[in-house]
């Protein structure tokens, strides 16, 4: 069976078609700078990569393009457009509705077009994909997968803010959490490496890519995570603040140069993290670069800050928790980061977490078990993939 996997994003369309259940990729590719000119498409047919400079005006020629590079002669690796069985849509916000996957109908479109306030950027741009792939693809199953699902198991006092209660029940304001599709991965894949069902497994995840996040998980499902209302919340991350008092806002707001509330918004979404604090970069592999030629500079504080952020919630997790059997690392830090890794469960024997600077110092890209032979609490690498899920959970829905 086919299933092709879409991210449509406001500017750009990422997709990957798979073979399952043998979860084999068969192509992927990046469209970017949808409706902003010189577009691109990257199209990738196992070690293959092809490039198409063309003018795609709009989310619909984008999706066309894809099927058709999919389809062609050339660069294709499908016969014909109807060997694709299902699509499985990355949705950012199910809001409170969707605790799992589910196949889109009608009333599922309107739940993400309703959910589209609480995700302005991300919403509106997934349905267009939606549509788009139904328009290109008559009668075949879509399927949306949701960020935000995986999080919808977190009880009430976990999820919920000291706000007055009418915030939530009118506004829906809560801790929503995202980055949903790879804690859900990670769980999956730490429960077999650990030999458990999902459901007897305690973890600590730790997705630290460009974005960051962690998920606290009892029994396979999560109770807590460090995104929010929004994904701004938590960890210290590339541009984002992470956890600030929010009191900071309206004291900002009285200064000249800050105010107006969306040019906070901006400062604290872009401008932030890892590259307002160093001054230097985003990127952790120019702050370790930096870091290093000058153990003073305000890169070093950023990457110190951010580790001290990370450790804070492992500790917070290890209380909501009681019983952990792994903390695991995944995304772009996590994967190939062992000085972050390192900082991060540093001096927490007393714990049972004991790392092995042997085994962290090469682990890159790859599952790996990094804790010292008779750690109580595991430490694991496990390289995240979120496209794969997708994937599954389209291919189980629609098998
Ligand atoms: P996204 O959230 O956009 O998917 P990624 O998961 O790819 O991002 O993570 C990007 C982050 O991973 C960047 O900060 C990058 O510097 C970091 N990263 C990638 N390789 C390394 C490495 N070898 N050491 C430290 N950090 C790394």
């Amino acid at each position: 069976m086919i299933v092709l996997v879409v991210n449509c994003g406001s500017s750009s369309i990422k997709y990957q078609l798979y073979e399952m259940p043998e979860k084999k990729v068969l192509a992927k590719g990046l469209a970017e700078k949808v409706g902003e000119g010189d577009s691109i498409l990257t199209h990738r047919r196992g070690e293959e990569k092809f490039e198409i400079r063309q003018s795609i005006p709009n989310h619909k020629v984008g999706i066309e393009l894809i099927i058709g590079c999919l389809t062609s002669p050339e660069m294709g690796v499908l016969t014909t457009v109807k060997e694709i069985s299902a699509v499985g849509h990355r949705v950012v916000h199910g809001g409170e509705n969707y605790s799992a996957a589910i196949r889109i109908d009608q009333e599922v479109l309107s739940c993400i077009e309703e959910c589209a306030d609480l995700a302005p950027l991300h919403n509106p741009p997934n349905l267009i994909g939606i549509n788009e792939c139904r328009n290109a693809l008559p009668g075949v199953p879509m399927v949306a997968v949701f960020d935000t699902a995986f999080h919808q198991t977190l009880p009430k006092e976990a999820f919920l803010y000291a706000l007055p209660y009418e915030t939530y029940e009118k506004y829906r304001i809560r801790k929503y959490g995202f980055h949903g599709t790879s804690h859900a991965y990670i769980t999956s894949r730490a429960a077999a490496i650990l030999g458990k069902p999902a459901a007897e497994v305690n973890l600590i995840t730790c997705h630290l890519g460009n974005g960051c996040s962690m998920a606290a998980v009892r029994g396979g499902k999560s109770v807590d995570t460090t995104m929010g209302f929004t994904p701004l919340a938590g960890l210290i991350m590339g541009t984002r603040c992470g956890d600030i008092d929010p009191a900071i806002i309206p004291f900002l707001v009285s200064k000249p140069e800050y105010s107006k509330v969306s040019d906070i918004d901006k400062m604290m979404n872009k401008q932030s993290g890892l590259l307002g604090v160093s001054g230097v970069s985003n990127d952790m592999r120019n702050l370790e670069a930096a870091a290093s030629k000058d153990p003073k500079s305000r890169a070093k504080l950023a990457i110190d800050m951010f580790c001290y952020r990370v450790k804070s919630y492992i500790g917070a997790y290890l209380a909501v928790l009681g019983r952990v059997d792994a903390i695991c690392f995944t995304g772009g830090i996590g994967e190939n980061g062992p000085r972050v890794r390192a900082a991060s469960v540093s001096n927490l024997e007393n714990y049972g977490i004991a790392l092995d600077p042997e085994k962290n110092k090469d682990a890159r890209g790859r599952e790996v078990d990094l804790s010292m032979d008779g750690s109580k609490i595991k430490i694991l690498v496990i390289p995240t993939d979120e496209e794969g899920w997708i994937a599954e959970e389209t291919y189980n829905l629609c098998k």
